[in-house]
């Protein structure tokens, strides 16, 4: 069964042509509903901070948006078969909105969304237990944390080219130009799986984006078939069915990974197994959506410097992807078994040009995310 199937999406965008400049818009309003959980998304113009509580009698999520105007619409939104009675906004201090949304008395909400993000995704959920939570602002100028994963390294070198090279010393050369890139830029912290030859396992590489905070992570790859005459670069976000069993193993080792996305899933140990998977299912599937729209930006920029192996980003269940709550690509930035391309990829040059075609791809993504984005 289509596991979409339930959801119910609105989405409406309307831009206020008479707010001053200075202000934060939130142009965009999203509800959808999925087995026990509703989720509200809010999209903003710019990155903010704000404040979430609740209030009882009657139960009501509050949301205030510092200098925020509301220039969306909340009519056509529909609530059928959601946890939320009904939503108004208004303006109880000069300049900061307020958005209400009326809740079951049992109903609690968590954070979903990373903090960097101009969207504010929310779940709420049904619970016994009636307690307040109360989720301090995000400071909105925390660094941007952006994890390079060059591919392989130590024992494991691999894709060879006929020529000798070896796909770990590729990948490391073109990870360092591009964290050099990446941290010349003020708002942006970059860091590396691997720093040198030696050899990481998978699990750990993601376990250090965790560690980290990571906002983005970038695997650096180079292909290999047996057919030489193939060539170009690809990019690769995690597919679905990867996204699923990665979940099943979320829950089943829940003490090792508690916290996702601003969700602290040890706080749920007496919720249902069916609510936690549906909050790790809703992360993720926001998750994949950011990996494939920066993987279309990366492909545009790797377009100038290469030809393209896939013009459209490939999904496929890759282990280094499986980060729930971090927007995770996959480079493959050329064919090792292509001899013209490996020439290519040893050449310091050639890896200048693609370090640089990945750094503008993240640059690009990250302004569209956290400056003018526009829900779209
Ligand atoms: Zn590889």
């Amino acid at each position: 069964m289509n596991k979409f199937k339930k959801i119910i999406a609105c989405f409406i965008i309307l831009f206020s042509v008479i707010t001053h400049a200075e202000n934060t818009k939130l142009i965009a309003m999203q509800i959808a509903h999925k087995e026990s959980a509703t989720q509200v998304t809010f999209v903003r113009n710019q990155l903010d901070t704000q404040r979430i509580f609740s209030l009882s009698r009657p139960k009501r999520l509050v949301i205030d948006f510092p200098r925020t105007r509301f220039t969306t619409s909340i009519k056509t939104i529909s609530l059928t078969n959601t946890l939320i009675k009904n939503i108004r906004y208004g303006y109880p201090k000069s300049g900061t909105l307020r958005v209400v949304l009326d809740i079951n008395a049992n109903s609690q909400f968590k954070i979903l969304s990373p903090s960097y993000n101009t969207k504010l995704i929310i779940a709420i959920y049904s619970s016994a237990t009636q307690t307040t939570l109360i989720k301090p602002s995000a400071p909105p100028l925390r660094p941007i944390v952006v994890v390079i994963d060059p591919g392989h390294g130590g024992k494991d070198p691999g894709a060879l080219g006929f020529l000798g090279t070896k796909e770990k010393n590729v990948t490391l050369a073109i990870a360092k130009q591009l964290v050099d890139l990446l941290n010349q830029q003020p708002r942006v912290r970059a860091l590396l799986t691997r720093r040198g030859d030696y050899f990481v396992p998978l699990r750990d590489r993601l376990k250090l984006a965790r560690k980290a905070n990571a906002n983005l992570f970038i695997a650096v790859h180079a292909d290999s078939y047996f057919n030489t005459e193939a060539g170009g670069a690809s990019v690769y976000a995690l597919s679905q069915h990867g996204a699923t069993s990665e979940a099943a193993r979320w829950l089943a080792r829940r003490d090792n990974y508690s916290e996702l996305g601003g969700v602290d899933l040890s706080e749920l140990t007496d919720q249902s197994y069916l609510l936690r998977s549906v909050l790790i299912d809703l992360a993720q599937t926001a998750t994949i959506t950011d990996s494939l729209r920066l993987g279309t930006i990366m492909l545009s920029k790797l377009r100038t410097v290469t030809t393209l192996h896939y013009s459209r980003v490939e999904q496929a269940p890759f282990m280094v992807l499986k980060s729930p709550d971090i927007p995770s690509i996959l480079v493959e930035t050329g064919f090792l078994s292509n001899t013209k391309e490996e020439r290519h990829l040893r050449d310091k040059n050639y890896q200048t040009k693609i370090a640089q075609a990945i750094y503008d791809g993240i640059r690009i993504y990250l302004q569209k995310n956290s400056l003018d984005h526009t829900g779209t």
